[in-house]
């Protein structure tokens, strides 16, 4: 399993901004890793709940780039 190489590709690739290759290959991972679809389920509530709050009460939330290295950093280390 290539997880390392998933997980940092799942921002940019959630963010639609991977090329062909680079997608293919995540999504082909997390087809077959319930671990990777995991963390990319959760990085796109992480998003889109950052993005709700923002639009709904007008103030700073901590920016999805530093939850989301939170979060792979907890879930990568096992
Ligand atoms: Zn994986």
């Amino acid at each position: 399993m290539d997880c390392a190489k998933s997980i940092e590709l799942l921002s940019d690739f959630s963010a639609g901004s991977l090329g062909d290759q680079d997608s293919i290959f995540v999504r082909t991972h997390l087809s077959a890793c319930v671990d990777c679809d995991g963390v990319f389920r959760d990085l796109k509530l992480i998003v889109e709940t950052a993005l709700a709050m923002r639009s709904e009460n007008g103030i700073a939330y901590p920016e999805e780039e530093v939850l989301w290295q939170r979060l792979s950093a907890s879930r990568i280390v096992h």
